[in-house]
């Protein structure tokens, strides 16, 4: 994890947020090469769950909403996770991560119990110093809309993009008409304010979401929540990670969200161990029967055939961006060769790499190779977009600074290239050379 992190730092993926402030806990910058990365993961999302199908439409609501969005949906009440103090030096933690981090299964576990655990087995903070009591800690951020800041111009910054999507179902509904099942997908950023953001950026405050509702018939539901578990494996594995490194954990009653009738976390095999990347949810009609009652709008859809009323029921695929790109970067990274040719790479696949092609002349000092080289590039970058220049050091330094970063393919210009019409390409992955002339690239 720490060569990951420190790739991510060395060359532009991501930095500490606020970093030159001595950095803010939980907060991440995309450097140049990141955000590709993470254009390329959330376009990658947009066509293969929105563009390539018939069902689906995306949105873009707004971060801050009304606060009786988070009263109905229940997040002011219980969106909360245990919290406990070192009573020396009033550091708070995760309270089930202390445990968890002590061998002790929580899963199901209250408050309570939890606290009791505390004292049984006579459990320290990280500092080695006495905890205090417990209590449930809400994760939300709040903020003030407009000039008067009191109780009644609290607002929240979404916790998860999927409010924003329900509060739109009803405006889809009635602008487009479409037919049921339907999914509305929503990417955008969630803050929450985690008790002890760690593991780079696996549970950040400030991170991004690619969330869909998929709201069908009751009857249906079964069949339609296999289907999504099965597209989203496909879609895991088409970005590079292995299918033995994902695993399916069908998330027990007792530690089910009280609002899903079933919950399958697909997590992954990271470095840090194996962790939550996305959850897939069955989440009834609660949402929709719940702004219904809220608001006192109908959220009833009516089959254009049989003019049949329902409240639809939904499903709910929900990735984090951070969680994925981790996941794809830990799949990416490879160490090969010994000694001199050693090489660290990032074998990512072709529609993830933030270049496509590095272009270079052999000799940075020979106008015409330049020249000729430029014109290459030139070709690419208004072909491809995606094209980086590199000319120096020698060859086997920028193939290395390319193989790091996961540029599948190095074009060099050379003296052969000026007679002929024909570059190198050199293949990331194989390492190897082929002649190709410049109109075929
Ligand atoms: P966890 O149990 O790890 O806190 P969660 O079950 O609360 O996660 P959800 O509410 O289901 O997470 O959020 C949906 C997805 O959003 C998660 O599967 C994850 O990919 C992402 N996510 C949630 N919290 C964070 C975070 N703090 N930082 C980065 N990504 C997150």
């Amino acid at each position: 994890m720490e060569d990951i992190v420190s790739l991510c730092k060395r060359r532009g993926f991501i930095f500490p947020g606020s970093e030159v402030y001595g950095g803010l806990a939980g907060t991440w910058d995309y450097g140049p090469l990141g955000l590709l990365l993470k254009r390329n993961l959330e376009n990658g999302f947009y066509k293969t769950f929105v563009d390539g199908r018939e069902d689906m439409y995306a949105v873009d609501a707004s971060i801050i909403m009304n606060p009786k969005v988070w009263e109905a949906s229940g997040h002011v009440a219980t969106f909360a996770d245990p919290l406990i103090e070192d009573t020396v030096n009033h550091k708070r933690h995760r309270l089930d991560h202390l445990l968890e981090d002590a061998g002790i299964d929580v899963k199901g576990l209250t408050l309570a119990k939890m606290q009791a655990l505390v004292k049984e087995k006579g459990l320290k903070s990280p500092d080695g110093n006495p905890l205090g009591e417990a209590r449930m800690f809400n994760m939300m951020f709040s903020t003030h809309v407009g000039p008067v800041t009191d109780d009644s111009s609290v607002a929240y910054l979404r916790p998860e993009t999927a409010q924003g999507i329900f509060t739109n179902y009803k405006n889809i509904v009635d602008t487009i008409y479409p037919d049921l099942p339907f999914g509305i997908a929503q990417v955008g950023k969630a803050f929450r304010n985690e008790i002890s953001p760690r593991d780079f950026v696996f549970r950040s405050r400030e991170f991004n979401q690619m969330e869909i509702e998929y709201f069908c018939d009751p009857k249906d539901w079964e069949i339609l929540f296999e289907a999504w578990v099965a597209d989203y494996h496909a879609w895991l594995e088409s970005l590079g990670l292995p299918r033995e490194k994902t695993h399916d954990l069908e998330v027990p009653d007792e530690d089910r969200a009280h609002y899903s009738k079933r919950t399958i976390d697909i997590e992954f095999d990271y470095p840090v161990g194996r962790k939550e990347l996305m959850g897939i949810a069955y989440r009834t009609d609660f949402d929709l029967m719940n702004i219904q009652k809220a608001s006192g709008r109908n959220m009833e859809y009516i089959d254009k055939h049989s003019k049949a009323k329902l409240v639809p029921h939904v499903i709910e695929p929900s990735i984090g961006t951070e969680r994925l790109i981790m996941a794809v970067l830990c799949s990416a990274y490879a160490e090969e060769g010994e000694g001199e040719d050693k090489r660290v790479v990032l074998k990512l696949p072709e529609e993830l790499a933030p270049y496509k092609f590095c272009v270079s002349p052999l000799l940075k000092n020979k106008p015409e190779l330049v020249e000729k080289a430029r014109e290459v590039f030139n070709l690419l970058k208004q072909k491809y977009g995606f094209v980086t220049w590199d000319d120096n050091g020698n060859i086997g330094k920028r193939y290395r600074r390319q193989d790091e970063i996961g540029t599948p393919k190095c074009v060099v210009v050379d003296f052969e290239t000026l007679e002929d019409g024909t570059v190198t390409v050199r293949d990331r992955d194989t390492m190897e050379q082929v002649r190709v002339e410049v109109a075929n690239l």
